[in-house]
């Protein structure tokens, strides 16, 4: 069975993997959000692409959720004693993808060349697409005015609150290559359990699901979110966050929806197919099951 997974960084990453962790390579492709690329300190940073890269070179920092395992902190901190900048917290080993990346850009290369190379290098056998090889970038209008999206999320850690969204560049960007016929072909696509707003929103601009079976996966547990604002932003914007939000934000799109266990009792007020499955993804076993759970789902529509 051919998949097309639509992911941010760290709950799109986890899904990922389980998916690969089951499906022969050639048969996964990962479309992956770029408008939270960034750059900084002149360096070109895609942290939703590294995290995604990362986790499926089997090389990701599972505590965190981002960045490298075993990773030092050297450089930063010689910038920080120097009294540069350091609210973006970038590795040592990290560093060198993004210097390496940059060098790239600079020369010429496309974005999606650049993450093709390294993933052969990483010897990452899936397919990993960014959504767009022009450069997209997620606005926050919030109540202390529009923040660049890493400013929001990173240096000012979500707490002003959000009033509306903008992906700056999105109208003049064009899909990268391979993802229209990687959607095209694919026989399901899964909208991994990422932040329908700042995640995947900005991916679904790019591709057309018209007659595909998509199955969305809740990012939200209980009414809370595992990890990032997602559930405060659905608050700030008037809506109570539960898995039923996630399932109405990606309305007429969905064959078919997961949601959590203990989110159980909303499945009847979901309008497409729902299955309840364990979707918290505390290790490889949990990403794995709940992957098999969700291809299984995808048989049964
Ligand atoms: P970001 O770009 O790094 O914020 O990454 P994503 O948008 O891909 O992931 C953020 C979302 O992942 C949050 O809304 C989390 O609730 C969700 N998430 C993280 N881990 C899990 C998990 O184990 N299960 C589920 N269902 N959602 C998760």
């Amino acid at each position: 069975m051919k998949i097309v997974a639509l992911a941010g960084g760290v709950g799109g990453a986890k899904m990922a993997h389980g998916l690969a962790q089951i499906l022969p390579p050639k048969d996964l492709t990962v479309i992956v959000n770029t408008g939270d690329d960034f750059e900084y300190m002149g360096l070109s940073i895609s942290p939703d692409l590294d995290t995604v890269c990362y986790t499926l070179a089997g090389l990701a920092n599972p505590e965190t959720g981002w960045g490298r395992a075993n990773e030092t902190w050297n450089i930063i901190s010689n910038i920080e004693r120097l009294g540069g900048p350091s609210w973006f917290r970038l590795g040592d080993q990290d560093i060198a993808t993004h210097l390496e990346r940059t060098r790239r850009l600079k020369a010429g290369q496309t974005l999606s060349q650049v993450v093709k190379d390294f993933c052969a290098a990483w010897e990452v056998k899936q397919i990993i697409l960014p959504m767009s090889d022009s450069p997209v970038r997620t606005m926050v209008d919030t109540d202390e005015g529009e923040l660049e999206f890493q400013e929001y999320f990173v240096h000012r850690r979500c707490e002003p609150r959000v009033k509306h969204f903008r992906f700056d560049g999105i109208s003049a960007a064009e899909s990268a290559p391979g993802t229209r016929e990687a959607v095209a072909s694919a026989d399901a696509v899964i909208i991994c359990p990422s932040n329908p707003w700042v995640s995947v929103d900005p991916i679904l601009q790019f591709i057309s699901l018209q007659n595909k079976i998509v199955v969305a996966v809740s990012p939200i547990i209980g009414g809370k979110t595992v990890k990032g604002p997602a559930a405060k932003m659905y608050e700030e914007l008037g809506i109570e966050p539960s898995a039923l939000a996630v399932e109405k934000h990606y309305s007429g799109l969905l064959r078919g929806f997961v949601l959590d266990a203990v989110d159980e009792s909303l499945s009847s007020q979901v309008s497409v197919k729902t299955l309840v499955a364990n979707t918290l993804m505390n290790d490889y076993t949990d990403r794995a099951r709940l992957a098999q759970d969700v291809l299984n789902f995808i048989r049964s529509l």
